[in-house]
């Protein structure tokens, strides 16, 4: 196993490894430490390059500082990736591998689940270090983070209400869900529990089908949602939703979802603040599962009750991202980033 340095203007430390015999090839990114170790998911890819599989993890790695300061996790932003197909190239010596690669930076960095890595792969992975989170709920672990994602949006739509309507209550509000897997599916359920008025649209038919006959929702065709009246439209499916093509067909008060990366650029926030719509940053809204795994570390270990706890959370920082931008009349995603560099300056000044 070959370890070497890569160095990255504003990054902690990014390390890639190659492993003739496993076949591993493998970057970890540490963003920043300032408010704990780097945790971050794992994902795998059949990237075309390594600069194309560096650009993702740096990205990543980057977006979970964020996430996690706005979060209070306690914890730094990092990534890993791997190199190559996860149909053709997953083996028991290629997690291995990847497990001996992590313990190598000995807690820096700890590890979960992302993008084609599943706990069977992550299971691997523990045999050679202990860091890592998100494994089986049966092994002590904080299992699936997808319902604990749910219930944090499902909170913070509750602050976005107050902030752009009359109030927090969800019952009659007509709630339009684009992807309905794991957490919209999860979300649209807590959200018809609450009184909700649940839209759905999904390009999995199938699975807007199930839910329909099981739940009763108004199912949407996904090639027309967007010009659907809602109060809240929650993108649960895919990043880049959020731009200049779809913008103008909206017809919603609030953008408040699930998905990473909703906006295409930045600048997008400014436009949906000019349309008069109040937009939810995701990266703030969609943290309770960071939250749930975050908690793995607390002294005791994993407590649920504690999780939930601290998911409530969410809407506190929507509230104060929301405060921020009113008083500096900021889009409210410039407004996060802000509230992020407040609570790691206050942290680099606590540990400098
Ligand atoms: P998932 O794969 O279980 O569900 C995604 C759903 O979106 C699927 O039902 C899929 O058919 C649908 N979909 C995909 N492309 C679509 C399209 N173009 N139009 C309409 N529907 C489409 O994934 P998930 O775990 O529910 O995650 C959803 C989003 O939330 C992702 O952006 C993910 O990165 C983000 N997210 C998830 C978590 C989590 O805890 N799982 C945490 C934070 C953020």
């Amino acid at each position: 196993m070959e370890i070497s340095e890569i160095q990255i203007d504003g990054y902690e430390k990014v390390v890639r490894c190659r492993d003739e015999a496993s076949g591993l090839h493998a970057i970890i990114a540490v963003h920043d430490t300032t408010l704990g170790p780097a945790l971050g998911g794992m994902r795998m890819l059949p990237y075309a390059s390594e600069d194309e599989a560096l650009f993702d993890v740096l990205r990543l790695s980057r977006g979970m500082t964020f996430k996690s300061a706005v979060a209070d996790t306690g914890l730094g932003g990092g990534k890993s990736v791997i190199l190559g197909d996860p149909k053709l190239m997953k083996s028991e010596a290629l997690f291995e591998t990847m497990g001996r690669f992590i313990d190598s930076l000995d807690g820096l960095y700890i590890t979960a689940e992302d993008m084609n890595i599943a706990i069977p792969d992550l299971e691997v992975v523990r045999r050679r270090t202990r860091w890592v989170t998100g494994l089986s709920r049966e092994s002590g672990s904080s299992g699936n983070p997808s319902p604990y994602t749910a219930l944090g949006c499902k909170v913070g739509m509750g602050a976005a209400l107050e902030e752009a309507l009359d109030g927090p209550d969800l019952s009659r509000r007509r709630i339009l869900i684009q992807g309905v897997g794991a957490v919209g599916g999860r979300l649209a359920v807590m959200l018809h529990e609450a009184g909700a008025d649940v839209l759905i649209c999904d390009i999995n038919e199938e699975r807007v089908a199930q839910l329909v006959r099981e739940h009763g929702f108004e199912a949407v065709p996904d090639e027309a949602h967007l010009e659907v009246e809602c109060d809240i439209y929650a993108p649960c499916a895919r990043g880049a939703i959020i731009n200049d093509d779809t913008i103008p067909k909206l017809r919603c008060k609030i953008v408040a979802g699930c998905a990473n990366n909703q906006l295409l650029e930045p600048a997008h926030a400014d436009v949906l603040r000019a349309r008069g719509i109040l937009y939810a940053p995701d990266f703030v809204i969609n943290a309770g599962g960071i939250i749930n795994v975050s908690t793995e570390l607390l002294p005791g270990g994993y407590d649920e009750e504690a999780a939930l706890r601290k998911i409530d959370t969410v809407a506190d920082n929507l509230r104060r991202v929301f405060e921020i931008s009113r008083a500096e009349d900021i889009p409210t995603n410039d407004a996060a980033y802000k509230l992020a560099e407040e609570r790691l300056s206050a942290g680099r000044v606590r540990n400098p």
